[in-house]
């Protein structure tokens, strides 16, 4: 064969493997639970409202280090639901700088971990117009890496964040289908948020609005969305998360603050109670004290209500695979995770090869010989000698 015919074939191949199937509009006598639910704000199961679990879904994003880790300590730490078993939370982890002994305590406390990529670059168009090949490695990698130096099953990660919630069409989303990882939590609904979307999966055509295209069109099953739902602020304008808001209370006004987030909450909790998500940045919490001791006493609160249940967004998704009424729920045992002991290093001046630096790295292995990074994901001896020999 001629090299020109190779080539095309390969081409064409290339564009083949890269195309998805446009989705088709949702039919829900072909699209059933346990696997498939077409995007919509009716309650999964066909439940109503006042039998329904209002799920709380805490998050927050970027690094994991020895100063927000006191502010999780406090926060979080201790936490019960009415129904007696622990309350949840999720983080959503970048790479650089993360301790992994504390990605391994945060686990060990019941927490979640998921995935916020290795190198969380700028510029933001980097995540918008990202390969495959490029997602694969700052996704599925990423999972690799933090298994191994946080010490925590590869199975309790299920969950992506991409950064600056910046989504990446149907590209994200194969990589998640590919490499098993269960659901997003980047999209921004702003339309459906009153009577709110709940999670849906990809199978058919979602009727999301794509507040930062480009969102996926393609066909991809067993992939699932967690719509970020945006909260309302006192001006009526939509923010996605809760240190994005604009017109807000007062910043030393806790009273006020107590009000803006449970009257966020109430929309979902009086409506079709959609998993009400309060996404925030550590850093918005530490710096604002007022505003964290306002969200103190909202958990506060909502562990004390018998319908009501702070979880890691991962039981969500369970929960409507297999929607129970919340007498049901209350009944079930609590989630059961196995501790995980941290064989502790701590690592001085690992060299970078994506950068000038070295770094100080906290782990729960053997000391990397180079900082981990993309296409490196364990920090193993980079090949040396002429790339033709490597
Ligand atoms: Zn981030």
């Amino acid at each position: 064969m001629k090299w020109s015919v190779v080539l095309l074939f390969v081409c064409v191949a290339a564009a083949v493997a890269d195309e998805s199937v446009l989705a088709e509009d949702c039919d829900e006598e072909l699209c059933k639970l346990p696997d498939c639910r077409c995007s919509s704000t009716n309650i999964p199961g066909g439940l109503a409202p006042r039998d329904t679990p209002q799920f709380v879904t805490v998050t927050f994003d970027d690094g994991v280090n020895n100063q927000n880790i006191l502010t999780y300590r406090e926060v979080l730490y201790g936490r019960k639901n009415s129904n007696n078993c622990p309350a949840g939370a999720t983080f959503y982890v970048s790479h650089e700088y993360t301790n992994y002994q504390f990605v391994n305590e945060l686990y060990n406390q019941g927490y979640e971990i998921a995935l916020h990529s290795i190198s969380h670059q700028t510029p933001q168009t980097y995540w918008a117009t990202a390969s495959y090949d490029a997602l694969k490695e700052e996704f599925a990698d990423q999972r690799v890496l933090t298994a191994h130096f946080a010490n925590i099953p590869m199975d309790a990660i299920k969950g992506v964040r991409l950064p600056f919630l910046q989504m990446s069409g149907d590209t994200s989303f194969k990589v998640m289908s590919d490499f098993g990882l269960v659901y997003d939590c980047s999209w921004i609904t702003n339309n459906y948020s009153d009577p709110a979307l709940w999670p849906y999966t990809l199978k058919y055509k979602s009727i999301q609005d794509c507040v930062v295209p480009p969102c996926p069109t393609g066909s991809i099953p067993n992939t699932w969305v967690q719509p970020m739902v945006s909260w309302t602020d006192l001006n009526n304008t939509k923010c996605a998360m809760a240190d994005t808001c604009y017109y807000i209370p007062e910043l030393d006004d806790e009273a006020g603050w107590f009000q803006f987030i449970l009257s966020n909450f109430e929309r979902h909790y009086f409506g079709n109670r959609a998993p009400f998500g309060y996404y925030v940045h550590e850093w918005y919490l530490s710096t604002n004290p007022a505003v964290k001791a306002a969200f103190m006493r909202f958990l506060d609160v909502i562990n004390n209500l018998s319908d009501v249940f702070m979880v890691n967004s991962a039981e969500v998704i369970d929960w409507v695979k297999d929607p129970v009424p919340i007498n049901q729920y209350r009944e079930k045992a609590c989630k059961s995770w196995i501790p995980s002991f941290c064989p502790a290093s701590s690592c001085g001046n690992v060299p970078a090869t994506h950068n000038q630096n070295s770094y100080w790295m906290q782990v729960c292995n053997v000391c990397p010989v180079v900082y981990p990074w993309l296409g490196n994901p364990l920090g193993l001896e980079p090949a040396t000698g002429p790339p033709e020999l490597q």
